[in-house]
């Protein structure tokens, strides 16, 4: 049984065995959680995302993806950096959003991580609105089958916190 929790915080600070990136598919840092990621976890992060970049995904990392890396300086042990697609208002994109937290998951058994850490992927620079962003995460870690004891969404604020709590009502 995997329990899904809650919190309200900051990614970078979570005693989880995993910590998920909202990445983007350049692997090479952006704003939001990803600048937060790397500035927290330090160059070894980047590092081993330019190593991935040069050796598996020249072209960068597919949206829906997801692929592991050092957590460097951060409490985790990994990242796991995902590929949220962005909101586009005439296009239905649910299932490449479920597919980064599918995939992440997989990642995270592959790893062998029981405790892991998501942000509300694709809900910030990328436009989601929040109330879809927290229902597809929520459905989508619901179905999915993983070893993983614990998953827990981290949101950093009040709104996206009470809204994701509705979904998981
Ligand atoms: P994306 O580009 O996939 O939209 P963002 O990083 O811009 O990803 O935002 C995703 C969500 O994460 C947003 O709701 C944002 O407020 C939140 N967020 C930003 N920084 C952090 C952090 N350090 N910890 C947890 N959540 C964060």
């Amino acid at each position: 049984m995997t329990m899904i929790t809650l919190v309200r915080g900051d990614i970078t600070e979570q005693h989880v065995d995993a910590v998920v990136n909202a990445a983007n598919s350049s692997l090479l840092g952006g704003g939001g959680v990803d600048g937060a990621i790397h500035r927290k976890g330090g160059p070894e992060i980047l590092s081993a995302c330019r190593d991935l970049r040069a050796s598996h995904y020249g072209k960068g990392l597919p949206t829906g993806k997801a692929v592991a890396t050092t957590a460097g300086n951060l409490p985790a042990r990994w990242v796991i950096h995902t590929v949220g697609p962005r909101f586009l208002p005439d296009e239905d994109r649910s299932d490449l959003l479920a597919s980064c937290y599918r995939e992440s998951l997989k990642v995270a058994d592959e790893l062998g991580a029981r405790t892991v850490a998501f942000p509300a992927v694709s809900a910030g620079i990328y436009g989601w609105p929040m109330e879809d962003a927290a229902r597809i995460a929520v459905e989508t870690v619901r179905g999915t089958e993983t070893r993983a004891e614990e998953v827990r969404f981290v949101l950093f604020d009040e709104r996206a916190y009470e809204v994701f709590a509705d979904q998981l009502r």
